[in-house]
């Protein structure tokens, strides 16, 4: 019976192409995608009778010997809707998931669907979002509202940057000053905090007028159990040992043996035990809270100065042979990487954990460019490609947007960006994992913002992360762009251009 049903569906596809492509507005384009006759109103496709099967066998069959990775086949599905029903075949949960958001997907963008067949897999396994919520906080109900958009676009990672100099948003309760004093500032806005007379203050929580914010644990089960029902992944970040203005506000024994701290402010000490006692027991903490088998360490932007003249710092060179700072910094990451292998984890870092020496099994987020990520995919190392020229969200779109910052990263400049540069070999592809939009909110306070900044440039990296390179194609992807951002703001969502009120 299903050997008819695929030849019917091969035969109607072929006769409704005619030798040209049938359109279709999803987001990712799927791989293949055929048309047949007849079509469905939208607003009847959710209440159709839906026969799942989830067999590898009958998925394997369906793909006709095309070679799949066993992570692609964990995602793949094969969907058919017919005026009477929808049928999917999946090897997993998984892909049942992605076929039904391809149906809700194509229900949402038109008034009518046509009956299809369609058969789809993604081209990377890692396909991200980053939300930095240190310098401004936005709160669980917007991070489930993006998890949700991600959801509908196929990505399975949220990269959750809990930590950083303005503000320290997860609960710790071996540590609870981080988030009664360090979540909590008394300006609002980033810059203002920054570089105001105020320079840098922190005030209790319950401060009248107090801005900030954090998870408790029971928010972050909340947060996992809907990213978890969606198939995303939510990876962590607990940056070390720059970028810790906060950490040491809340606990200044963790800075350098120096007058005030030293000089840089952001500094953790790596010549004291006591901060890697600090960092190993928030490290258990948010291992118990993150099933994710990473754990994302920063790593970036330590300036290490302090280093060079603390007299802790300079014994630990000397009791380890590091000879420049640079190993320092590295001895710090590989020692935490061996405390995470303990746990059954493996870190991610951004691509200076490179400097003075990669930790045997770190994955690497090449963001200053795509250098450092062909160096560590040469090292055979995984890598996660953020390039700040293409990747980074808290560029402008338009140089006449609100607060336009940095340079200009347009929709068409995202969706230009190539994961797999020719330099890679074949036989090193499988080290790179995908691909992340990163959003920074040094400038980006409110939730429109935030959300005018990822969309629709997120839809952009949901199909570099998930189509094929031969289904890109600028000119019907800004057409589709188009339709899903109308839909979207139709659903609440903040698209760039905003509508005029
Ligand atoms: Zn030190």
């Amino acid at each position: 019976m299903k050997r008819i049903f695929i030849a019917l569906a091969l035969v109607c596809g072929a006769m409704s192409a005619k030798g040209q492509p049938q359109p279709t507005n999803l987001i990712p384009a799927p791989v293949e995608y055929s048309v047949h006759s007849g079509n469905i109103a939208a607003n009847k496709v959710a209440g159709l009778h839906e026969k799942v099967r989830i067999s590898e066998k009958a998925l394997l069959r369906l793909l006709e010997g095309k070679k799949l990775a066993d992570w692609q086949l964990k995602s793949a599905y094969w969907l058919e809707l017919g005026k009477k029903g929808v049928k999917i075949v999946a090897a997993d949960e998984e892909g049942v998931f992605y076929a039904r958001q391809t149906l809700k997907m194509m229900a949402s963008l038109d008034s009518t669907v046509s009956c299809c067949a369609i058969l789809d897999w993604p081209r990377f396994r890692y396909r991200g979002v980053m939300l930095d919520e240190s310098r401004h906080f936005q709160g669980k109900d917007f991070v489930k509202k993006q998890l949700e958009m991600m959801a509908l676009l196929k990505m399975n990672r949220f990269h959750f940057h809990l930590v950083d100099n303005p503000g320290w948003r997860v609960q710790i309760d071996a540590y609870p000053r981080l988030t009664k004093l360090t979540a909590w500032r008394p300006v609002s806005f980033f810059w203002d905090w920054e570089k105001n007379e105020i320079g840098g203050l922190f005030v209790e929580e319950g401060t009248p007028g107090a801005y900030g914010g954090y998870y408790t644990k029971q928010d972050i089960a909340d947060i996992l159990s809907f990213a978890n029902e969606r198939h995303i992944e939510v990876i962590p970040e607990i940056e070390m040992p720059g970028h810790n203005y906060e950490t040491r506000a809340a606990y200044p024994e963790l800075a350098c043996s120096l007058p005030n701290g030293g000089k840089d402010p952001w500094e953790l000490c790596p010549g004291k035990e006591s901060t890697f006692d600090f960092l190993e027991k928030v490290l258990l903490e948010v291992f118990d809270m993150f099933p994710s088998k990473y754990i994302h360490i920063g790593g970036d932007e330590a300036r290490k100065n302090n280093w060079k003249l603390c007299p802790d710092c300079q014994a630990r060179m000397q009791a380890e042979g590091l000879k420049s700072v640079e190993e320092l910094q590295s001895y710090m990451i590989r020692r935490m990487e061996r405390f995470a292998h303990a746990h059954g984890k493996r870190i991610i870092g951004w691509d200076e954990i490179l400097q003075g020496g990669l930790a045997p099994d770190a994955t690497v987020m090449s963001w200053h460019g795509t250098e450092a990520g062909l160096r560590a995919v040469k090292e055979e190392h995984d890598v996660i490609f953020t390039p700040t020229h293409y990747l980074y969200l808290d560029h402008h779109q338009d140089p006449a947007q609100f607060r336009p910052v940095g340079r200009q990263v347009s929709l068409e400049k995202v969706y230009s960006f190539n994961p797999m540069a020719e330099s890679i070999s074949e036989a090193d592809a499988h080290h790179v994992l995908g691909v992340q939009g990163c959003l920074w909110t040094e400038h980006v306070q409110d939730a429109w913002h935030a959300e005018m900044m990822l969309y629709p440039r997120v839809f952009a990296i949901a199909e570099t992360g998930w189509s094929q390179p031969e289904k890109k194609n600028w000119p019907d992807f800004e057409r589709r762009a188009s339709v899903l951002s109308a839909v979207a703001r139709k659903w609440g969502y903040t698209v760039y251009p905003p509508l005029p009120h």
